[in-house]
């Protein structure tokens, strides 16, 4: 069985994230979602909250399992008994970090490999802070994230309902 982890912080997940998902669902028999802790970020949303909004999203992807991690990654994937890391690219300027990190987990387990997914181009601009700006300045995020998240959104930034 080919089983890949799709580590982030998915603070909130947007239809970018899903978009990658999708894709990944086509290569692999099953998909772990891993929501990060990430405390060191200090994520606007809980791990629970993330959690419960990926799997929310990922309902209708039979193929498709919710996690969370602590600690090292390429520990986490060595414990799911998996050996490929999913990781988005959506611009050159993600490319300098995610090259560092997947060489680096690469260092420490070399068993592991990272696959790097392009999403549908129109989601190339999209991200989990510029998404969370907008809402906070009280813009329309419905076109980059699922109904449940904008409202998830609106909770938290107390936007008017559509
Ligand atoms: P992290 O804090 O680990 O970067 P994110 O939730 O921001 O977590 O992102 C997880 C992964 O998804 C990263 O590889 C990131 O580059 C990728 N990603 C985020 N948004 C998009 C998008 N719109 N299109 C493609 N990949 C994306």
């Amino acid at each position: 069985m080919r089983k890949a982890i799709y580590p982030g912080s998915f603070d909130p997940v947007t239809n970018g994230h899903l978009d990658v998902i999708q894709r990944a669902t086509k290569l692999f028999d099953r998909v772990v979602v891993a929501v990060a802790a990430n405390d060191s970020k200090q994520p606007l949303f809980s791990r629970e909250e993330r959690k419960q909004m990926v799997a929310r999203a990922v309902r209708n992807f039979p193929t498709v399992e919710v996690d969370e991690f602590d600690g090292l990654l390429v520990d986490y994937v060595e414990r799911q008994g998996a050996q490929t890391v999913i990781r988005g690219l959506r611009a050159v300027s993600d490319f300098e970090f995610e090259f560092q990190l997947a060489l680096m987990n690469r260092k420490l387990n070399e068993r592991i490999e990272t696959i790097f997914m392009m999403p549908k181009d129109t989601y190339t601009f999209l991200s989990s802070r510029i998404v969370k700006e907008i809402a906070r300045l009280g813009g329309d995020v419905s076109s980059f994230v699922p109904a449940h998240v904008r409202a998830a959104l609106s909770g938290k930034y107390k936007l008017e309902p559509t």
